[in-house]
């Protein structure tokens, strides 16, 4: 269990390549060896089964022996018998001798008579003692084989000679040369074999190249089944046979092994080790490398870096998996850049800065994020404000002609469609001068009113559907701004113009003057002021009533703004007295102005109704700074005196601050000085 476990272990924590190239290894040795171990077991087979076979034919041939030994005893003893040789031992013995000439030399031919004698005439030297010769012995014993102690074996045939008590008997010696002739009989040159014949353990022949028992081949031998074993480092198939009276007759043939070679098998480990080698190259720069760099890059993507692409150079599984990370990795990424520009189009919207600064911030945003060579927006002209464009990407771009062209800005403007749209720029259109082809552009559209165009351009860009997304939302911002815009614009207005006469109010005015003032002294440039007054403006009212007053001021409102510069600023201070502010404006400048309104106003015919008409006159005080002092704070204080001192004097006229200031200095000499304070504070407290 343990020794699994470890190889689990080690299993896991190996690398594509060993792996691989265990599996080649096991497979290729597999496939190397069990056909060597098939081809062994067959070979191995086929030489026991024809050892078997051979051992077979020997033991037949050893047989056909017998069964010719007893046919020839046979007609010996018919020989004897017909002859009646038997009764005599020198007939006998010529009968004998006679029939020794058809048989072998070694061969011992004899007759055992009744009494026990026996009568040899042939090989009788082997028969030393002939009563107990084992050759008699197996005749009486009518066996076919004798063993003599010491050595010798023999094939024995006997015949009992008819009418008689005598037997003849023919034995032939199994000698190295009998064993010899029967190995010629069952081998070849190609297949040679090699004979031994055993009485139990001892050798009495042998013949071919197993020479002598060994204990491998006695264990052999004393199995019932043919087997293979080792002598002198050689294989031979061995199988026996027994022959009788304890005789075993041994065939060994050479066994050469398998058909197949250990060179071969040499030469196929060399071609799996080759082909491990190249498997682990394979699986190091097909498998491997692509995995660890997708690995790496998705690792990328989990870290939040969406800009790092996969890189997949194949088209096999790994590049599949590859090309679905790189789909997801654009997907993310651009989802990922949708919100973060949103978000980032939102906040500069949000923030309190000028519109056309916003925008442009909104442009730089939007082409950043679809990557194109620029961003803009032409916004229409309404009742607040003038057409205007904004551009990022280092183009100055004005408005003219845009939005009423037939190019891409144009189209954009009046499409009634949803979201975004992609158009080209044909060298005719108004836009081919921005030198971009390519547009995506969408209206900046708030319920049925079209604000604007929102758009991004390139020389060669293809827009994509997420980026026609990214610009019809941001086009949705951008039109809920511009009303935002619009409303405040408005808001401000209406906060700071006067209802009745449309000129600026009391609190503008104040406002304004503490700028103007701060301005003037900072730069040191001058700033002049008149103070308007409309003479008996009560009698009006009293005579024509509120209604027609109104109209008057309404009338004088608009005399008084025809005839000051822009820059200029006029405003109603409050009831029938007027304002105007006059930055980089002398005293004289200043004077004539006054000078210009007042008689403007005197030659203007008010019409109170049909019927009545009327013309007003107005008195003006001026006071400039640093003329008439040195602090431009104390304009307004001397230009309300000047009016007081326009007024004293008759109305209907202008009075410089320099002038009042004289004429107060004189009146304080000749007449009373309080009745003069107490009429400017009866003034003020108007
Ligand atoms: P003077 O020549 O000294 O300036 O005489 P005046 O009648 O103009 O004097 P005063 O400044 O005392 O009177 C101003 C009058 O203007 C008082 C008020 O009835 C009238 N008036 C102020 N505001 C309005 C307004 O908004 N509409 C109308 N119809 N009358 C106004
Ligand atoms: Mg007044
Ligand atoms: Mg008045």
């Amino acid at each position: 269990m343990r020794g699994v476990r470890w190889l689990k272990g080690i299993w896991r924590g190996a690398s594509f390549s060993s792996k691989f190239a265990t599996v080649i290894l096991v497979a290729g040795m597999t496939i190397a060896v069990v056909p060597l171990m098939l081809a062994e077991a067959s070979a191995r087979t086929q030489a026991e089964n024809s050892a078997a076979d051979r051992a077979f034919i020997a033991a037949n041939l050893i047989d056909g022996q017998r069964s010719s030994l007893a046919g020839f005893i046979a007609g010996v003893g018919r020989q004897l018998a017909s002859d009646h040789d038997v009764a005599t031992p020198q007939a006998l013995r010529a009968t004998l001798i006679a029939d020794t000439s058809v048989i072998g030399t070694g061969d011992v031919l004899g007759v055992v008579l009744s009494d026990g004698e026996v009568v040899a005439v042939q090989g009788s030297s082997a028969l030393s003692t002939p009563s107990s010769s084992p050759i008699v012995s197996a005749v009486s014993a009518r066996a076919t084989t004798a063993v003599r102690t010491g050595g010798q074996a023999w094939l024995v045939a006997a015949s009992t000679i008819p009418e008689t008590d005598a037997t003849a008997f023919v034995a032939r010696p199994l000698t190295a040369g009998f064993i010899t002739a029967i190995a010629h009989n069952i081998a070849t040159a190609a297949d040679p074999v090699g004979i031994l014949l055993l009485d139990g353990n001892r050798t009495l022949a042998a013949t071919g190249s197993v020479t002598s028992l060994t204990p491998a081949l006695a264990v052999a031998i004393a199995k019932p089944v043919p087997d293979v074993v080792s002598l002198d480092s050689r294989q031979f198939a061995v199988a026996s046979t027994s022959i009788g009276s304890g005789l075993t007759l041994a065939v060994a043939t050479p066994f050469a092994g398998p058909p197949i070679a250990w060179q071969s098998i040499l030469l196929l480990v060399a071609v799996i080790l080759v082909a491990m080698l190249f498997i682990v190259i394979v699986v190091q720069i097909d498998l491997r490398r692509p995995l660890r760099r997708l690995d790496a890059a998705v690792a990328a993507l989990g870290s939040g870096d969406f800009d790092r692409p996969v890189h997949t150079d194949s088209v096999d599984e790994i590049g599949r998996l590859g090309s679905s990370f790189e789909a997801m990795r654009t997907q993310v990424r651009s989802t990922v850049r949708v919100a973060a520009t949103r978000a980032a189009v939102a906040m500069e919207l949000s923030l309190a800065q000028p519109l056309e600064g916003a925008l442009a911030n909104v442009c730089a945003e939007l082409r950043r994020a679809i990557e194109v060579d620029m961003a803009m927006i032409v916004v229409s002209g309404s009742e607040m404000s003038d057409p205007f464009a904004v551009a990022d990407g280092g183009r100055r771009i004005t408005f003219d002609g845009f939005l009423e062209g037939r190019g891409p800005l144009g189209e954009a403007y009046r499409y009634a469609g949803v979201g975004a749209i992609m158009l080209g720029a044909t060298a005719a259109a108004p836009e081919a001068r921005l030198l971009v082809r390519e547009f995506c552009a969408a209206p900046l559209r708030l319920g049925k009113h079209v604000h604007g165009v929102l758009a991004v351009a390139g020389q060669d860009s293809a827009f994509t559907a997420g980026d026609a997304d990214l610009v019809a939302s941001t086009a949705e911002q951008i039109s809920l701004a511009l009303e935002r815009y619009r409303f405040l614009a408005v808001v401000q207005r209406q906060a700071s113009v006067d209802d009745l006469t449309g000129l600026y109010n009391h609190r503008f005015l104040i406002d304004s003057l503490g700028q103007q003032v701060a301005l003037a002294e900072r730069l040191g440039t001058s700033l002049a002021i008149l103070m308007l007054d409309i003479d008996h403006f009560k009698a009006l009212n009293d005579t024509h009533g509120h209604h027609a007053g109104d109209v008057a001021l309404t009338t004088f409102a608009q005399t008084v703004f025809n005839n000051v510069r822009r820059a200029d600023l006029a405003a109603r201070y409050g009831g029938e007295e007027f304002v105007v502010l006059m930055p980089n404006t002398s005293a004289e400048d200043a004077f004539v102005v006054a000078e210009k309104i007042r008689a403007a106003v005197a030659a203007t015919e008010v019409e109170l109704s049909e019927r009545a008409r009327v013309r007003l006159t107005v008195s003006v005080g001026v006071a400039a700074y640093p003329q008439d002092t040195d602090s431009a704070a104390e304009l307004f204080g001397l230009a309300d005196e000047a009016l007081y001192e326009a007024k004293r004097m008759g109305r209907d006229r202008t009075c410089l601050a320099s002038r009042a200031r004289l004429s107060m200095v004189q009146d304080a000499r000749v007449t009373n000085s309080e009745s003069s304070v107490g009429a400017r504070h009866h003034r003020s407290s108007e």
